[in-house]
């Protein structure tokens, strides 16, 4: 599943290839994507924006509609110059957008519908962009308020809610709480005001951090790239705990801890010598 940041660069670079300039030509396998560019041509129209909220891409066009798609596990953009070759086959294509000088193609993108402004607001899956970590409009205290709002739940379970946090995705869930000293099995009741302040702000910075101009991207996005290492066959090289299960931890030394946690059954990598609970709390790991 990508993440946050994987989603916010696809965006960027969507933007730049195609923010401002005329549509030339769109298809797709979808039959409603089709049916409404029959309708109401696409060729011809400006892309106004991109923008990522949570896992969600919006491509805003010129004549009101919004097309919205969700990667889930496999879905990618990627954007060739006309006459560049490919990187996938023919057959995982699902929408081609082109205008003089870019090809976009979304490969294997499982969820793609249009929108109008009025659908787009009703529409409950789409976080709205100020509780986007990611987004300028991002209302820190407003995020807190709503972490408080779950309150007997563990919280990097409620970092996780695409409604509290969006852009915050398991990788970062492990991370945020490390550097704040969080531990993740920890009540949402159970913490100082303070330190939701800090959780939220770490996610900020650390999600934020990605998405540099120098963090590593690329005009060709996404598809299990592995974020800020250096040690390209090493997942955890550049990671404080996730994936780095037994190996010591960077701040203690004590072996960093793996368990699965929450309803949805994540992964979650801690060390519990940095990340104690709150007195009264227990957990096995
Ligand atoms: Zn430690």
């Amino acid at each position: 599943m990508p993440e946050g940041d994987t989603i916010f660069r696809t965006a960027r670079s969507l933007g730049r290839a195609f923010a401002g300039k005329q549509v030339t030509a769109f298809r797709s396998t979808y039959p409603l994507l089709t049916r409404y560019d029959d309708d109401t041509p696409l060729a011809g129209q400006l892309v106004d924006r991109v923008e990522a909220r949570g896992k969600w891409l919006l491509m805003h066009f010129s004549g009101g509609a919004t097309l919205i798609t969700h990667m889930l596990m496999n879905g990618s953009w990627h954007i060739y110059r006309h006459g560049e070759r490919w990187q996938q086959p023919r057959i995982n294509m699902r929408i081609v957008i082109e205008n003089r000088d870019y090809i976009a193609v979304g490969f294997r993108v499982p969820v793609a519908e249009m929108h109008t402004a009025q659908s787009l607001a009703r529409d409950r899956r789409i976080p709205c962009a100020e509780i986007n970590v990611l987004s300028k409009e991002f209302d820190a205290e407003a995020a807190g308020q709503r972490v408080l709002a779950h309150a007997d739940e563990e919280i990097a379970d409620v970092l996780l809610h695409q409604n509290v946090t969006a852009g915050v995705g398991n990788v970062f869930k492990s991370e945020v709480c490390f550097v704040t000293g969080v531990n993740p099995f920890c009540r949402v009741r159970d913490l100082r005001q303070e330190q939701v302040k800090e959780l939220i702000a770490a996610a900020r910075r650390l999600v934020g951090a990605n998405v540099l101009e120098d963090s590593g991207d690329r005009i060709v996005t996404y598809g299990g790239r592995q974020r800020r290492t250096t040690n390209e066959s090493d997942p955890g090289a550049n990671l404080w705990v996730y994936g780095r299960a037994g190996e010591p931890c960077r701040r203690c030394g004590e072996p960093v801890r793996r368990r699965i946690q929450g309803p949805d059954a994540r992964v979650t990598f801690w060390c519990a010598g940095c990340q104690p609970l709150p007195d009264g709390n227990h957990v096995d790991g």
